[in-house]
């Protein structure tokens, strides 16, 4: 208790004077019960993989003794964002009245630490009051379930916020579901800016206010939100973004990445898909026809390519994966007759050595001419490179057999025989081809000891599981793979990766075929038939969610799904559920839409497990009111590759990996061993914006407050010999006569060496300006050779 109280003193004295210290990059989350929204948040801040603290603190089982501790053991502050699930974390008492979980001391250290340091605080349901500048809009009663369409308001403070974020002000979201809000006006308009508002509605003629950003009168900067959220709401999955923007400034340790790839099953071997002659209510029965794509049905898929890439928003790119089947590339009655059913549970745990044979022999070894396969289209089609190079490619073992009770022999023969098949279409060794990884028939093998160790012989290291499935799905954290146990598969440490069933199935090939298997399997849930434009709607829904949640599972269909002839108007249901999905897609937001193949898909997912194998630490590091670096430690002994996401542009150094596509803001990836790592920010960030405006409230006698220059590097120990006057920005741009006369661009648009060594000279000399040149001059000459620099790695000849 003493400590707190003499914490307390040291921030209260300390306001509006400390503007050079480190805060940690992390947010602290107060609640006072799991409820929907405290899970929202956390699924929020998962989604880019941000850090936080939470704590639940009420009136009855979780008092809050002493105060919040808000610093590490040198006594740093340790949270750059505070996020309050409810307003003022009001909770029942034991007397049964409501009242705030936090005593007026408690939230006096709070708002104190808040002051200090400029941090942000974002509430939920909060409440409308004179010191945020509003009042409620209807005083007989505090809020209501019409429906209310959520509008971003047009004032330059929103608009930064929906762009910083990325989301569209006129995004189609709205309190659907009867979610419960409450409507409120602004009564001082000093103090509170709208965000959004709820539109008018048939109960309330007059638009009113929902989310404010308010600048109290001492300074500290508040988001306020007027309604709770929830995870099964899309609509307020959406706002997750404004807030996670604005409180975080933009810095923060994880990158917004949507990643949307088609995953297509059983690519050569053909479909019997369902009849429909008959009612569904008689069952699902085969059809005679058996269906097998074609090159007029990839023909028509790389024209909707090339269609959908321009609908997708800048910096999208747009592949579907091939997974596989080689069996299917023989002659018909040459193809090997394996029983590829499952006879086993879905979770059964195969003990090691034992398994059914199903193969015709063990060690299989296949003796194809490229003319004997050449008898075959597609075999023909692919082995032109330029064919080929349009698809992602992964395996999906030679004949499709289900490996669940499979013997070592018959997997070996599975892997093996088809590496052989993808040798013979050239495609090992292919940027496109995914050879560390697989999607297995059925997701079957995985509880199989056995198969994951033949896996690995291959060099086969992660495999494709099923988010439908808890048994093979990481049910604490969906965006980190199941990892393998002993007892889950007798194999430790082997990641499978989630991915997505989607509601196209392996036995359609036509809207009417998807249909009849929808209706027959969801008649009862509806109580009525569903058309298949309602189901559509229902996907797109649902992926959404997905993709809103930066969830990264890959998106499964079959080869039949991709049909796309006469009988289909040349639109497969492949084609048709992604332009459903984009189209909505666009709707909400304008981040890319990256398609990444197998291997890079759960290599992302991996690196993330890895990176919380780590538990590295981040500070910003803040000088004269500026956001300058960002310092990264890693306690463990594992090197891991951590991203970094910044408002603006960094120093770049050879060592870090940039990423930044389209509308993005930029990831650094660094990879963080035994010693500390820094990112410069470039420029720096404007971190304290009551202390640079009016410097002379400040009361430090450590320097000279005029000066509030922002360092993005330690000051040099020696200024330039003959500093120019002041003012004077010809003779600063004259120093860097030599940067202006270099052709950055010269090593043209694949060098990569060359670019790595380009872009280290530029940034140094861009370094050396922020270092040498005083501010504010170097303000424009610094960024302006920092944007020269920043093209090195987009430019084209
Ligand atoms: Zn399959």
């Amino acid at each position: 208790m003493k400590i707190f109280s003499s914490l307390l003193t040291f921030a209260l004295l300390c306001i509006a004077s400390v503007y050079s210290y480190t805060i940690g990059l992390k947010a602290l989350v107060l609640h006072t019960q799991e409820d929907e929204t405290f899970q929202n948040t956390i699924y929020g801040l998962e989604s880019y993989g941000i850090p936080f603290d939470a704590f639940i603190i009420n009136n009855t089982d979780h008092i809050l003794t002493g105060n919040l501790s808000l610093y590490d053991e040198e006594g740093n502050p340790k949270y750059y964002l505070v996020i309050l699930i409810s307003g003022k974390l009001s909770s029942e008492t034991a007397d049964k009245t409501f009242t705030s979980s936090l005593s007026d001391e408690q939230w006096a250290y709070l708002d104190a630490y808040e002051q200090t340091f400029n941090v942000r605080r974002v509430t939920f349901s909060d409440t409308p009051e004179s010191i945020t500048g509003t009042s409620i809009y209807d005083a007989s009663t505090w809020g209501n379930t019409y429906i209310q369409k959520i509008v971003g308001a047009d004032n330059e403070i929103a608009n930064e916020i929906y762009k910083r974020a990325g989301i569209k002000k006129d995004a189609p979201i709205a309190t659907n579901n009867n979610f419960y809000h409450t409507p409120v006006t602004i009564t001082n308009p000093d103090i509170a800016t709208p965000v959004f508002y709820f539109e008018a509605c048939e109960k309330i003629k007059e638009r009113t206010v929902g989310a404010i950003y308010a600048k109290l009168e001492d300074g500290r900067e508040r988001l306020s939100f007027f309604l709770p959220t929830a995870s099964w709401s899309l609509d307020t999955i959406v706002l997750n973004h404004l807030w996670i923007h604005w409180g975080t400034r933009s810095i923060y340790n994880g990158i917004r990445r949507v990643t949307f790839s088609p995953h297509i099953d059983d690519v050569f071997i053909s479909t019997n898909c369902v009849s429909t002659e008959s009612s569904y209510e008689s069952g699902i029965t085969l059809g005679s026809e058996s269906f097998r794509i074609s090159k007029a049905d990839l023909d028509d898929y790389l024209k909707f390519k090339d269609e959908i890439l321009k609908k997708m928003p800048a910096g999208s790119s747009f592949n579907v994966d091939l997974a596989i089947n080689g069996n299917g590339l023989l002659p018909v009655g040459d193809q090997l007759q394996v029983d590829g059913n499952r006879y086993v549970t879905l979770d059964y745990v195969k003990p090691m050595g034992e398994g059914m044979n199903n193969w015709p022999v063990e060690h299989y070894v296949p003796n194809w001419t490229d003319e004997y396969l050449a008898q075959d289209d597609l075999f023909q089609y692919f082995k032109n490179k330029e064919n080929r190079s349009k698809f992602f490619w992964c395996s999906h073992t030679f004949t499709h057999e289900n490996l669940d009770n499979a013997s070592r022999s018959d997997v070996d023969n599975e892997i093996r025989v088809n590496i052989e098949m993808a040798k013979k279409l050239d495609l090992i060794n292919e940027e496109w081809w995914s050879g560390r990884s697989i999607i297995t028939p059925q997701i079957s093998g995985l509880h199989s000891g056995d198969a994951l160790e033949i896996f690995r012989e291959y060099g086969i290291v992660s495999a494709t599981g099923d988010i439908s499935r808890a048994d093979i799905t990481n049910n604490s954290n969906p965006y980190l793979p199941f990892i393998t146990t002993k007892g889950s598969s007798h194999v430790e440490n082997f990641p499978i990766i989630p991915r997505s069933p989607t509601e196209i199935y392996f036995y359609a090939s036509t809207p009417e075929e998807d249909t009849y298997i929808y209706n027959y399997m969801y008649h009862s849930y509806f109580g009525s038939d569903s058309t298949w434009e309602q189901i559509l709607q229902r996907e797109s829904t649902r992926a959404l969610r997905l993709i809103m949640l930066l969830r990264h599972e890959a998106h499964q269909f079959h080869q039949a799904n991709m049909r796309s002839d006469d009988s289909n108007e040349h639109q497969s249901l492949l084609q048709r559920w992604v332009e459903a999905v984009v189209n909505e897609y666009t709707k909400y937001a304008d981040w890319p839409l990256v398609s990444l193949k197998l291997d890079d898909l759960n290599q992302l997912s991996i690196d993330r497990y890895n990176a919380e194998q780590c538990h590295a630490s981040y500070k910003i590091l803040v000088k004269d009111g500026y956001a300058t670096e960002i310092l990264i430690n890693n306690p463990s002994e594992h090197d891991c590759v951590l991203p970094i996401t910044v408002p603006d542009d960094v120093v770049r150094q050879s060592e870090y990996k940039f990423e930044q596509l389209g509308n993005d803001p930029l990831t650094v990836w660094v990879k963080v061993g035994a010693n500390e790592e820094s990112i410069t920010l470039s420029p720096p960030l404007k971190w304290n914006p009551a202390f640079i405006s009016s410097p002379a409230t400040s009361t430090t006698t450590t320097k000279a407050t005029t000066t509030a220059a922002p360092q993005p590097t330690t000051q040099p120990a020696t200024q330039p010999t003959t500093p120019p006057a002041t003012g004077d920005s010809t003779v600063y741009r004259h120093w860097f006569d030599d940067f202006f006369a270099t052709d950055w661009y010269s090593c043209g648009n694949v060098e990569y060496e060359c670019k790595q060594l380009k872009s280290d000279q530029c940034y140094a000399e861009v370094n050396q300006c922020w270092i040498k040149v005083p501010w504010p001059e170097s303000g424009d000459l610094c960024n302006e050779m920092n944007v020269i620099c920043a093209k090195i790695w987009t430019y084209v000849k």
